[in-house]
């Protein structure tokens, strides 16, 4: 009944006061408090890091060098409005995730595909738009929105019932999905578009973007890696990056201009 929730948001939408309109104009229905989410952010970042392994020293600091050039070139109030801290993981799969708060997680084997600090910066871009566009916090309203039906929605109050656990796991942090689970294609695709000008307006090469998705497309194979499966095809998205290559490109040009030249490298 996939049909039933596109329909079913667009008829909240007209009766909900919790609609908001994305950064790409989209309209959305917001259930939950940002604070709340951020809460929710802070405290999986913690447990991810208790369970798995992180690997220190260059490497985390070259990816730190990268998120802190794409975060120093954000507007202020983006910038400052969340807590923003980034992780390596000592994992094979090419892996990457954000949480409400500002909170990121890159594992090592991404750094394996995502081959210098250009093609880093176009994930973590990627990562920081989906924080920034609050995302996580639209699917956690909508997946509630589904699961409770919408008689119970029209009341907020309705949702504070609903408990921990079924938010916890439309954040994609409940031990059946594992924290990792995708967003969704529009998700991605918004991500997409704003991570694209991100990495350019941070001096990184937009152009590296396309290489990275190349280089996942041919690491995937038969069997792409669970945060890509719901993601746009490797053509679409291609294709979509390609369109606003020229955009992206004088971005780069005057952030070059400006002084901003990144240099971060993993040894
Ligand atoms: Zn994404």
């Amino acid at each position: 009944m996939r049909w039933l929730k596109p329909l079913a948001i667009g008829a909240l939408c007209l009766t909900v006061a919790a609609c908001t309109t994305s950064p790409t104009g989209r309209q959305r229905l917001t259930l939950v408090s940002d604070a709340q989410l951020d809460q929710m952010g802070a405290q999986a970042f913690e447990q991810y890091q208790q369970e798995r392994p992180m690997v220190g020293g260059a490497t985390q600091r070259y990816v730190q060098c990268v998120a802190d050039a794409l975060v120093r070139a954000l507007p202020p109030e983006q910038r400052q409005s969340q807590n923003w801290q980034i992780r390596v993981f000592k994992a094979e799969d090419a892996n990457a995730f954000a949480l409400p708060g500002g909170y990121m997680g890159v594992h090592t084997g991404l750094l394996e595909v995502a081959r210098n600090q250009d093609q880093l910066a176009a994930v973590i871009g990627h990562e920081i738009t989906h924080v920034l566009a609050r995302h996580a916090n639209e699917r956690v309203s909508t997946q509630t929105a589904t699961q409770l039906g919408l008689s119970v929605l029209s009341s907020a109050a309705g949702l504070e019932g609903a408990g921990g656990e079924q938010i916890m796991g439309a954040l994609g942090m409940g031990a059946q999905y594992g924290i990792l689970m995708p967003f969704s294609r529009s998700h991605e695709s918004e991500a997409d578009e704003l991570g694209l000008y991100l990495m350019a307006e941070a001096g990184f090469d937009p152009r590296a973007s396309l290489a990275l998705w190349d280089n996942m497309s041919a690491q995937g194979g038969a069997q792409p890696p669970a945060w890509l499966s719901s993601h746009p095809s490797h053509g679409q998205r291609s294709q979509a990056l390609q369109a606003r290559m020229g955009d992206a490109l004088s971005r780069y040009e005057r952030a070059r201009q400006a002084g901003r030249t990144p240099s971060c490298s993993r040894s």
